[in-house]
């Protein structure tokens, strides 16, 4: 960028050369996990593209925020991310090049440190579980921390030359709802704790006969790893549940022109589903190499959900409601999709199981304890973003774990458990309009609303807005009701027995 993005022809001009950055660095992402291109070169991309995100053009753009209010905010946002994503590359490259080069040894045999979490997931004995996570804290703590640390302090400089005093002044600058999503995560854990309480206990103790209160951390990932159920989740009737479940809705997969369907096997394909939206809505695609179970089903929906929104946003739309703005909606989309496969109306229609209330069951107290550790976590990222005293923060953080999940957390997690740019605050919020708008759908459409065309047709509608309003603006337009996470409380309360 050559011109200064003041006046309405640069910051078309910006609009254009993000745009162009975004989709080449979707389409490398799209060539690298599906398999078709070894290197993963985006250093180049952020090379040729790196006058978007320079400490010159944050300023720039912040004074346009600052003289015509809103307009450019997303843009502004996105400048700014860029800038302390460059000031942290080489950083968080080094934490990635040692996360796919460190090694342990268990037992006398060595393990990589990122299969220490799937084998944790996939022991059956408990006394090997502890063994692989003690060497997995261990090297998080010697290894990885260091590095975790000087990316804080780093991430804490580059805010300041922002302008900023802390992460979080920033972000509220952008006009995240963050104090009120903290005021629906405290009250959610205290709505939650009985329920939780009893829910969890049932499901631990029916997967792996533990009870709650004796329940390590090294016994989580087998506990949601461990299911009986994927016999009921085949692989091969992945593809056309999806492809009838879009029918029954009005939109004909094969037909869209704009979406990309990737189900080629090859042996360097990502083994979850993903989408990469090279073009939106021109060049949308959804790749998927099938393996079965209910992760890969909800991989597979949860991914379908991004697909059709962004293949559905009208093209009209600038940049900022195509690819930027508030991704609560995005996910919330992805989380309609996804959560239908725990809908034993849906089950019903789409799989042959016996006991679909007691799948839903399960998924509730799962998805229970899922949002708990996310409301958890959001609090957490909010103080430390406030800059308290590192030191101060690895206590903290196993204190509010331990509160929302029941289970003794490791205080090494303490920085590498953390979203950057709160897009746990995204999550939660797309969880919650997710419940909402699927409790507006049944209302509107009954209980298999998935199934009628008008449901179809309001999403249809809904997606070509593409992310100009905020999520709670759009749920606002459609139910009257502003995001709210007890919605999710009655919707898991529902579910569970
Ligand atoms: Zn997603």
């Amino acid at each position: 960028m050559a011109t200064a993005p003041v006046g309405s022809s640069t910051l078309d001009a910006y609009r254009e050369e993000a745009d162009r950055f975004l989709a080449a660095l979707d389409e490398e992402t799209y060539l690298h996990f599906a398999g078709l291109k070894d290197e993963f070169e985006v250093a180049r991309i952020y090379e040729r593209f790196s006058d978007l995100t320079t400490l010159d053009a944050c300023r720039r753009l912040q004074s346009a925020v600052e003289s015509d209010g809103s307009a450019a905010l997303e843009l502004w946002r996105f400048a700014c991310e860029g800038y302390l994503g460059d000031q942290t590359r080489d950083l968080t490259e080094e934490i990635a090049r040692l996360e796919a080069t460190l090694e342990v040894e268990v037992d006398g045999k060595p393990i990589p440190f990122r299969m220490l979490r799937p084998a944790i997931a996939n022991e059956p004995d408990r006394a090997r579980r502890e063994r692989l996570d003690r060497a997995r804290i261990e090297l998080t703590d010697e290894q990885l921390n260091p590095q975790h640390i000087r990316l804080a302090a780093m991430r804490r400089d580059g805010t300041a030359r922002l302008g900023f005093g802390t992460y979080r002044e920033l972000y509220d600058r952008f006009a995240f709802p963050l104090e009120e999503l903290g005021v629906q995560c405290r009250r959610f854990l205290d709505l939650t704790e009985d329920a939780f309480v009893e829910a969890s206990d049932r499901l631990f103790r029916r997967r792996l006969g533990i009870p709650l209160e004796e329940t390590s951390r090294w016994d989580v990932p087998r506990i949601f790893r461990a299911s009986d159920w994927d016999d009921g989740f085949p692989a091969d009737a992945m593809l056309p549940a999806l492809v009838g479940t879009l029918a029954d809705l009005g939109i004909d997969l094969d037909a869209q022109a704009n979406v990309h369907l990737d189900i080629e096997q090859r042996p360097k394909k990502s083994s979850r589903a993903f989408c990469a939206p090279i073009e939106i809505p021109d060049r949308i695609m959804l790749v998927i190499q099938p393996i079965g179970g209910p992760e890969d089903w909800h991989a597979l929906f949860h991914e379908a959900g991004h697909t059709e929104h962004y293949a559905h946003v009208s093209a009209d739309l600038p940049l900022e409601a195509r690819r930027l703005g508030d991704n609560a909606i995005t996910e919330g989309w992805a989380a309609l999709f996804e959560f239908m496969v725990n809908d034993p109306a849906w089950v019903a229609r789409r799989l042959d199981f016996g006991r679909p209330d007691d799948f839903a069951d399960e998924a509730a107290a799962m998805h229970l304890y899922l949002v708990r550790r996310y409301a958890a976590k959001f609090l957490y990222e909010l103080e430390l973003h406030e800059d308290r005293d590192l030191d101060d923060m690895r206590s903290r953080y196993v204190e509010l774990m331990r509160h929302a999940t029941k289970v003794e957390p490791s205080a090494a997690d303490f920085l590498a458990d953390v979203d950057p740019g709160f897009y746990s605050s995204s999550y939660l919020r797309s969880w919650a309009f997710q419940a909402q708008l699927e409790a507006y759908l049944r209302e509107e459409f009954g209980r298999a609303w998935f199934a009628r065309r008008e449901a179809g047709s309001l999403l249809r509608e809904l997606w070509s807005e593409g992310q100009r309003l905020a999520a709670d603006e759009l749920l606002d337009e459609v139910t009257g009701a502003e995001i709210d996470l007890e919605a999710v409380v009655e919707r898991t309360q529902e579910r569970l027995r």
